[in-house]
């Protein structure tokens, strides 16, 4: 637009401006308007809000030729962005580029700060950063900054590595902030040995230089290194100790997730009120069961008065769910006045996993009604519920109206739901057709709910067939599958086929998961593996396991060996079956708590057949409730019995 023209618009724009303002009231025709001074303007921008609108600021400015004020004009671009108009900032900065002065470093680090905030046109930045270079202007510390920020936004680690070559050209090497936004970059990029170059280098570090180095390493992974970094650090803020907590979380170590968030409570006491940390926290005693430490958790953001955003709202129901409080997760639920669909999925699949299908259903209707749109992992939570509790039919029509009616695309987990729900209700063969038939090629997980079905619904011509179908499948690929049909085989007794499987599968048996339970006692968490010995107790809890064993079986509970895939004797087979870790947990459980009191365990593979039947007994004989979380389900065992009826 020629200059004089977009003058005359902005005039225009004045007018209109004027007249819905509270300030200049409200007769404006072009003979009596006065023309404001350059001081009048800076004062109406000092005013915050604003009082008159941004544009007939703007409109006065450009018309008066008040571009030429390079204070003005930076404080107006300031005020654009303040109010996030980046666009209209951005033309006001090229129009004072183009027709009144060149700008200083100031002007192209306000530019350059405010697009490497922006996550979609962060790559502006940059693109100005090279045009301030070919103008001649000297980038400061600031400069670098804010490049670098936008470096890591954008994933472009080469052209980071330029900018750090010009930071040393330009000697900020030993700067500070330009370490600290370089420190972050290398670690965003996961290279660790330049982070620590970088660091190791500086004359000056700060709680920040320390902390990314620390979120560095602990987002690869490397949790001791990232402990001994932190235990060295001389300050901490609350991002050092929520990349501590969540860098453990992260690391399947919750044990030690939690150690670190009693530690930022006991000493620091200005750490109190970060969300994330709460999160990470709550999400740690989820996967543990440890209930008693999130009771704790949840008791002290009520007392401290802590907000409970979206997110910790999520982390509570399923931390209670997941520590088998289902009523404690649904009334957590019902004070939500907006949950959103992460807490109606949270609440869904509590529901399912303690086998309430109907309150699943219940709450899934209740979301359609309140037109929240369910995601992904809100069908599998329904779908898995409606499996659990037999809704064969609701079941059914959820899932074929998944895409048409929420245009959502069943997935493989999905569909492996849906032949669960199937193969439950003893509906073999359409569950069998439904996975010939899937447009996705079945994995090992489908294979193995069918057979489970088969075995429940003692369809062995169908099974037959099924283990055909998962001998085909390649097991370089499928540990867990190759692990499950050498117990199979094992059961059937067909020693060569399982020694001809450990062959196949060599040395990958060692990195498989090793079976895992956890039992909280009075705020400490007990962690056991399979014929463990490092427990400090752990001869009296053996003796203690020998006796409640020898009690359990006077009151007829037999050792189911079938479970051992080594080709053992039956005395050998019913010794290893007797340390699974679980039963290690219940015996260390019987011999600390109270008579009456309810034992709860978390494992982290789903329970064998044998654990399942000497945990029933063990109820039975030492009149106790013992609820155990394993990979799929809550078994609550009572009196003799477990609530999943014997089917998991
Ligand atoms: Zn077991
Ligand atoms: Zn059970």
């Amino acid at each position: 637009m020629h200059a004089s023209l977009r003058a005359k618009s902005l005039v225009q724009t004045i007018r209109t401006c004027f007249c819905s303002s509270s300030l200049c009231k409200p007769e404006l025709d072009e003979s009596r308007f006065i023309v404001p001074s350059r001081k009048n303007i800076s004062q109406l921008l000092k005013l915050k809000p604003p009082l008159i609108p941004l544009n007939q600021i703007l409109a006065l400015t450009v018309t008066h030729s008040f571009t030429a004020d390079s204070l003005l004009t930076h404080s107006l671009i300031h005020c654009y962005l303040s109010c996030n108009s980046i666009v209209t900032a951005r033309y006001l900065f090229d129009y004072s580029c183009s027709y009144s002065f060149s700008p200083s470093t100031l002007f192209w680090n306000l530019m350059i700060r405010a697009y490497s905030k922006q996550l979609i046109h962060s790559s502006e930045s940059v693109v100005l950063f090279k045009k301030m270079m070919l103008g001649f202007c000297c980038p400061d510390k600031y400069t670098f900054t804010f490049v670098m920020t936008s470096c890591s936004r954008q994933m472009s680690v080469v052209f980071g590595q330029s900018v750090h070559a010009l930071v040393i050209k330009y000697g900020y090497a030993f700067d500070l902030y330009v370490g600290n936004s370089l420190i972050n970059l290398y670690c965003v990029f996961v290279r660790m040995g330049d982070a620590q170059k970088v660091f190791d280098g500086m004359l000056k570090r700060d709680v920040f230089s320390w902390t990314s180095l620390v979120a560095g390493y602990a987002k690869q992974g490397e949790m001791d290194r990232a402990c001994k970094i932190f235990g060295l650090m001389p300050s901490y803020n609350e991002v050092s100790w929520a990349v501590m907590i969540s860098g453990y979380v992260g690391s399947g170590r919750y044990v030690e997730a939690l150690q670190y968030f009693r530690d930022m409570l006991c000493y620091d006491s200005n750490v109190k009120s970060n969300e994330a940390v709460f999160a990470s926290a709550l999400s740690a005693c989820a996967h543990l069961g440890a209930l008693d430490h999130g009771k704790w958790i949840h008791f002290y953001m009520k007392k401290f008065m802590i907000c409970v955003a979206s997110n910790i709202s999520t982390a509570l129901i399923d931390m209670y769910a997941k520590c088998g409080k289902i009523d404690c997760a649904s009334q957590v639920f019902n004070e939500l006045s907006h949950p959103d669909v992460q807490n109606f999925t949270s609440m869904i699949t509590g529901f399912a996993n303690h086998g309430l299908g109907k309150d699943a259903l219940r709450v899934f209707n209740q979301m359609l009604a309140k037109q929240v749109k369910p995601n992904e992992i809100t069908f599998l939570g329904v779908l898995n519920g409606c499996s659990h509790a037999g809704l064969v039919e609701e079941g059914s029509s959820i899932f074929f109206n998944m895409e048409s009616l929420w245009g959502i695309v069943p997935k493989l987990e999905h569909y492996g739901c849906y032949v669960d729900l199937l193969g439950r209700a003893g509906y073999l063969e359409k569950a069998f057709r439904t996975v010939k038939n899937m447009p996705m090629k079945p994995d090992i997980v489908i294979w193995r709910a069918l057979l489970s079905a088969c075995r429940v619904h003692r369809d062995v011509k169908l099974g037959e067939l099924i283990i055909n179908h998962i001998e085909q499948l390649d097991y370089s690929r499928h540990g867990g599958g190759a692990v499950l049909l050498s117990n199979l085989y094992a059961s059937l007794g067909r020693w060569d086929r399982v020694a001809q499987l450990r062959k196949v599968m060599g040395v990958r048996t060692n990195n498989l998961s090793i079976g895992c339970s956890w039992i909280e006692l009075n705020g400490v968490v007990h962690k056991f593996r399979v014929a463990d010995k490092s427990h400090p107790q752990v001869l009296e809890i053996r003796d203690k396991l020998s006796e409640i064993l020898r009690r359990v079986r006077i009151a007829g509970y037999i050792t189911n060996t079938m479970p051992v895939s080594f080709d053992l004797t039956e005395e050998e087979k019913e010794q290893a079956m007797a340390w699974h870790s679980e039963k290690l947990a219940v015996a260390f459980g019987l011999m600390s708590t109270e008579p009456g009191t309810c034992i709860r365990i978390v494992k982290n593979l789903r329970t064998c057949e044998d654990c399942h039947a000497a945990l029933k007994a063990i109820s039975n004989v030492y009149c106790r409730e013992i609820i155990v979380r394993d990979r799929t389900r809550f078994h609550t065992f009572k009196e003799g019995n477990c609530l999943c009826n014997d089917y998991w």
